[in-house]
């Protein structure tokens, strides 16, 4: 005897139990012991961060980080997988920040980096609770007992070591450089972290701005000088160049106006003045409507001088202007109160929008900066680290975007600004706390990843991704326009930068481990077992090798992207430890993680891999879409559309969510998602399938059905096709799933469990019914029984807890000699000789003629349960009328009809035959009602009614009962013609005319007018 199964079921119940189950025989560490010496299918855990709650978004990544290796571990590979806590960064810097009411880097160094560091190393494990019970809940096994935390020293030291591998390799310098810079956290910020925070609907000022011409090049002639003289306009201080910007806080830092050389520029007059501008786009300037005084190409107009709009000597701020051969030394400037600035030609102007001219601020923008060098151009950076305006204009103080309106308002007064409108484009954001990212030159620490461009192309040409337009897409344009990656950051909670600088010479040298650190001459500040994070590292200092001065460390710590893309070695401190797990745990077969990751750790552990190892570390990525709600909207906090995965896993269950996340959309893709939508999932597949089951089990405990362990030898068409499908669907889901494909896979599955139910259970119902344990009945279990069990196993990587509990049930009630779980078993195997491509064809045309016939059916109105005479069917070609003959009297039972015809000509609809078209196929139903046919109906009826009436006197499904009906003649002849009929199906003993004794259930109806009462009563 199964356990009993009924046919309600609450999915969260059951998987408590599971996972009880799993908890106390250690299935998921007996998965990995059993295969110990099989070969190793490796997976790479992409680290969160505990310092928050996880999301319905860490749900998507970690089930699809699940599926694969539990197929894996079926198909008899060993797949270790150890968690991993990425501990550092600015993020959780920022959460601390907020925590202390902190708004800046001063208050953090006056309330002490040690304490500051405390606790960021507390927040970081503040909700470890919560991620590893939802790991737990959702069934991804992960081994959390023994994970990688990035914050340990022997991490750090593996950091450390890749780092110093990149600086024997000439891949690591420091630069001056303008850098996208968080005013906020007062720290770069690497091109991929830009690239996480891009707004695209950014409002920002959009200013047209006058500069005063003070002297134009020789070679500008005015031709007709009587009609107009740009020469004379300028002497009278009426010429102006016109030039645009986005950003008026950068204007005070104008040093210079570019022009294309090859461009076309007008001379215009407005409101008494004479704007210079790109012909091209003076209709878009606003003064199409205005004469051309006179036209200049750019080349002629280059080396103009202008009045500053703001000459920084008068404002306290420095001019300085970098040193001839040099990148990063600056010489200070002497004050000028006569400083005029140089118009140069430039091949990056455009001719798309602006005006053509080109606002250069050397200080603040990357074509600006190597525009300035080239030029030897002033650089005058008014604007300190946390984006505050310095000096002593009429805005000082000031942030830099809320110093936009006072600039524009001070350049207005003063007659400078053409025309000042707002608009909205794409501007970034720092991806963490939200701020306007300024491009600020300074000098910063860079990995040469552009060194390594077509090495990590190539290497990219190796991995597969799911889906597969990333790889030449989303992530084969990240590293076509790869950039140096700007790696050091100006803060405190990261693995320190390991390169000391001597304070007297200049020497740098970089660390790559503790033994090499200990055995520098004059160490100081180092203690063994020291915790290796700031303010401590910083007190380490030793003689520098060239002049024999004291070395400090370079005040930085290292981007925590560079942290979790090291995880292939460091999760293992390699090389100082652990050199056999780390080779045979490199590369991995297997990562997944969403598709932003492709500018975050997909590229870091690329990029890392390919400049330490030469060669990729992953195989296959599946890269996920990101999640919505129901109406496609982005989910957040503040809209209040945020799901909780804990409500969705009380409701409906880790297998139904799960389920839901592979099915519902390909991996990719964006997808919508509502608890509404998991509990659909729920009802259309898992319910399916329960109920499937839940018949198996009872009808097999009523006839005491054993499984025996004799080879399977179907006898009817319908099992040959359940078998044969069922071997199909095998081969089909390790396909798929081995081409990384869980989406394709589930939704075979689910249309099989589809045809299982409502085809095969359906058409097979009476065959279980019945009273003799014949060979078809017999063969009927043993067809349900081996496709339930199989299908455990199938499911098993998709849905672990119910796969568990039909296999548990249905295999190791009755085996205890079989594996201990089913997730300890092998994949199913398909068995080809049981593929029958013409019985599957077949009975796709079957159901295909059925759900025509009842269409055709319901057309006229007739009953399902309404026998008529016969059906007409219409096929593409005679060998497919053969293929239906052979389940002629499936079509008969199914449509409820007597009899089945072919046609070769088309079907002709009229009053007593009702036909339905669908392509090549005609389906038509004789509905005319004899009087035999209705009695037949009527005599179904009254089953129908008893049946129910068994269930609500709660009656099982075996009890026999003795049957009473009162009606008049009609019912009589009808309860005696077809009293062998009534009994069988209502497994009544007899049935007798008259109201029943007291202890019957009865109960009255009208059925096509004719009135009766039945009564049943449990049989002693
Ligand atoms: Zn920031
Ligand atoms: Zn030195």
């Amino acid at each position: 005897m199964f356990q009993p199964v009924g046919s309600r079921i609450s999915f969260p119940e059951l998987e408590m139990k599971v996972l009880k189950f799993w908890k106390e025989n250690n299935i998921f560490e007996k998965s990995i012991e059993i295969r110990k010496t099989a070969p190793k299918f490796i997976f790479y855990e992409g680290p969160p961060t505990a310092n928050g709650n996880p999301g319905i978004h860490h749900v998507l990544s970690r089930v699809f980080k699940d599926v694969i290796p539990r197929y894996k571990t079926m198909k008899g590979y060993c797949v270790p997988r150890k968690a991993g806590w990425d501990t550092h960064g600015l993020p959780v810097e920022l959460e601390v920040e907020k925590m202390l009411g902190f708004s800046g880097k001063t208050q953090i160094e006056n309330y002490g980096i040690d304490k500051f560091n405390a606790l960021c190393r507390e927040s970081v494990f503040k909700y470890v609770k919560q991620w590893d019970s939802l790991t737990e809940r959702i069934g991804f096994w992960l081994d959390i007992e023994h994970p990688y935390v990035t914050l340990d020293n022997s991490y750090i030291e593996s950091c450390w070591w890749a780092l110093k591998q990149m600086w024997e390799k000439n891949l690591i310098y420091q630069g001056y450089k303008v850098t996208p810079h968080c005013p906020r956290c007062g720290t770069s910020l690497s091109s991929h972290e830009v690239a996480l925070g891009y707004k695209d609907d950014t409002v920002d000022p959009s200013v047209y701005i006058k500069f005063r011409i003070a002297k134009l090049p020789k070679d500008v002639i005015d031709d007709n000088p009587d009609k107009f003289s740009l020469r004379r306009a300028v002497e009278e201080g009426k010429a102006y160049f016109l030039a645009w910007t986005t950003t008026p806080w950068t204007l005070p830092g104008n040093t210079a106006l570019a022009l294309a050389s090859d461009a076309e520029y007008a001379v215009v007059e407005d409101n008494g003045t004479y704007l210079i501008f790109a012909l091209s786009l003076k209709n878009q300037i606003g003064l199409g409507d205005r004469p051309v005084l006179r036209t200049y190409s750019g080349d002629k107009l280059a080396g103009s001088l202008y009045f500053p709009l703001y000459n920084p000597h008068d404002f306290n701020v420095e001019r300085r202007r970098v040193r001839e051969g040099t990148q990063g030394v600056f010489d200070i400037q002497k004050p000028d109160s006569g400083l005029l600035y140089r118009v140069i030609n430039a091949d990056f102007v455009s001719m798309e929008d602006g005006t053509g001219i080109v606002h250069i601020a050397p200080a603040f923008g990357e074509v600006d900066f190597v525009a300035g060098i080239e030029n030897n151009l002033d650089f005058v950076q008014q604007v300190d680290l946390a984006g505050n305006i310095t000096g002593t204009y009429p805005f000082s103080g000031k942030f830099v975007k809320a110093a936009d309106a006072d600039v524009i308002q001070d350049l207005e007064s003063r007659g400078l600004v053409y025309k000042s409108e707002q608009i909205t484009h794409t501007y970034p954001f720092c991806w963490r706390c939200d701020s306007p990212l300024v491009y600020y030159a300074k000098k910063t620490w860079y990995i040469k990843t552009s060194a390594k461009k077509e090495e990590m192309i190539a290497g990219n040409r190796q991995i597969n991704w799911y889906p597969a337009h990333i790889k030449e897409g989303r992530f084969g344009d990240w590293l076509q326009n790869n950039v140096d990656w700007a790696f050091s950051r100006e803060r405190y909670w990261g693995t320190p930068l390991n390169i000391w600088q001597c304070e007297n010479c200049g020497q740098y040298e970089c660390i790559g481990g503790i033994e090499e650190l200990k055995k520098k001459e004059g160490l100081e500040g180092y203690m063994d077992g020291m915790d290796l994070h700031r303010p401590f590292i910083d007190q380490v200092a030793f003689n520098c090798k060239k002049c024999g001065s004291t070395m400090f460390r370079q005040p930085e710590v290292i981007d925590c992207w560079f942290d979790s893309g090291s995880m292939p070695f460091a999760q293992w401190h390699y090389p100082f430890e652990n050199v056999d797990k780390f080779k045979e745990s490199f590369p991995a077969d297997y990562i997944s993680e969403a598709v932003d990751q492709t500018r975050g750790w997909f590229y870091s552990l690329h990029a890392i891999s390919t400049l330490v190892f030469e060669q990729p570390c992953y195989k296959n990525v599946i890269c996920l879409g990101h999640i919505l709600d129901a109406q496609g909207e982005k989910m957040s906090k503040t809209k209040g559309n945020v799901i909780d995965p804990w409500t969705v896993l009380d409701s409906y269950g880790a297998d139904a969510l799960r389920w839901y996340m592979f099915t519902a959309t390909p991996p990719g893709n964006v997808r919508r998602m509502s608890p509404a939508m998991v509990a659909e999932a729920m009802k259309n597949f898992m319910m399916t399938l329960w109920n499937t089951y839940s018949f198996f089990v009872i009808y097999a405990n009523i006839d005491n059905f054993t499984p025996d362990n004799r080879s399977i030898n179907p006898v009817s068409d319908l099992d040959k096709w359940l078998l044969s499908s069922l071997n199909r669907l095998i081969s089909e889901v390790d396909d798929l799933l081995n081409n990384y494909d869980p989406t394709t896979a589930g939704r075979k599955i689910e249309n099989f469990v589809n045809d299982l139910s409502n085809w095969y259970v359906r058409r097979s119902r009476r065959r279980f019914w019945k009273s003799q344990n014949d060979d078809d009945k017999i063969s009927a279990y043993h067809t349900l029984y081996h496709t339930l069990v199989t299908l455990s196993k199938v499911c098993a990587p998709f849905i672990p807890f119910l796969a568990e509990d039909i296999y548990q049930n249905l295999v190791r009630s009755i085996d205890k000699n079989a594996p201990e779980s089913v997730h300890l078993v092998e994949f199913p195997q398909f068995d080809h000789n049981l593929i029958d491509e013409d019985i599957m064809t077949a009975t796709e045309l079957a159901m295909k003629v059925c759900s025509m016939g009842r269409a055709a059916r319901s057309k006229s109105s007739v009953k399902v349960r309404q026998p008529l005479s016969s059906v007409v069917v219409k096929t593409r070609s005679s060998f497919e009328q053969g293929l239906l003959r052979r389940l002629s009297s499936q079509i008969m039972d199914e449509l409820n009809v007597k009899n089945i015809e072919f046609s070769a000509g088309d079907l002709k609809e009229n009053k007593h035959f009702s036909v339905v078209v669908e392509g090549d196929y005609q389906v038509g139903i004789v509905t005319t009602i004899t009087e035999e046919l209705f009695n037949e109906g009527l005599a179904r009826e009254i089953v129908r009614r008893l049946q129910t009436m068994r269930r609500s006197a709660g009656l099982e499904i075996a009890d026999h009962v003795v049957t009473y009906y009162m009606g008049d003649k009609l019912i009589d002849s009808v309860m005696e013609k077809y009293a062998g009929y009534i009994m069988q199906e209502t497994l009544s003993t007899t049935l007798l005319k008259g109201g029943g004794d007291d202890g019957a259930y009865s109960e009255k109806f009208k059925i096509s007018g004719i009135e009766l009462r039945l009564a049943i009563k449990k049989e002693r």
